[in-house]
């Protein structure tokens, strides 16, 4: 990926001050509870998002803003009836991040 592409990709906005982050990606945007894009309707982060490839800069981009997303949708999801457990919307939510199991497991007890 070219050094000043990664702007253009990722924008990066307050809604509310100092409360709601939202990340759109050629429009493919999402909120909670329901966490599914407002554009194409899959659940949020969606393919739109997952397929992008990521390098470490890229990566170190996208983790602060999806790991307060990724609490937001926990407090969201969990406890819905067949609802992603906290692990699941942990690995969903910082896919480009090789997390194991216990890791995951691990994140989403700090995110809670
Ligand atoms: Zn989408």
């Amino acid at each position: 990926m070219l050094a000043g592409e990664r702007g253009l990709l990722v924008t990066a906005r307050e809604i509310k001050p100092g409360n709601v982050l939202q990340l759109t990606h050629a429009g493919h945007t999402a909120c909670g509870p329901a966490w599914v894009c407002d554009t194409c309707g899959r659940d949020w982060p969606c393919p739109t998002w997952t397929k992008l490839p990521t390098d470490a800069a890229r990566r170190a981009d996208l983790l602060p803003g999806f790991v307060r997303l990724a609490r937001r949708a926990i407090r969201d999801l969990r406890g819905r009836p067949e609802g992603p457990e906290p692990p699941e919307i942990v690995r969903r939510f910082l896919w480009f991040l090789p997390l194991t199991d216990e890791e995951a497991r691990a994140v989403a007890l700090r995110l809670r």
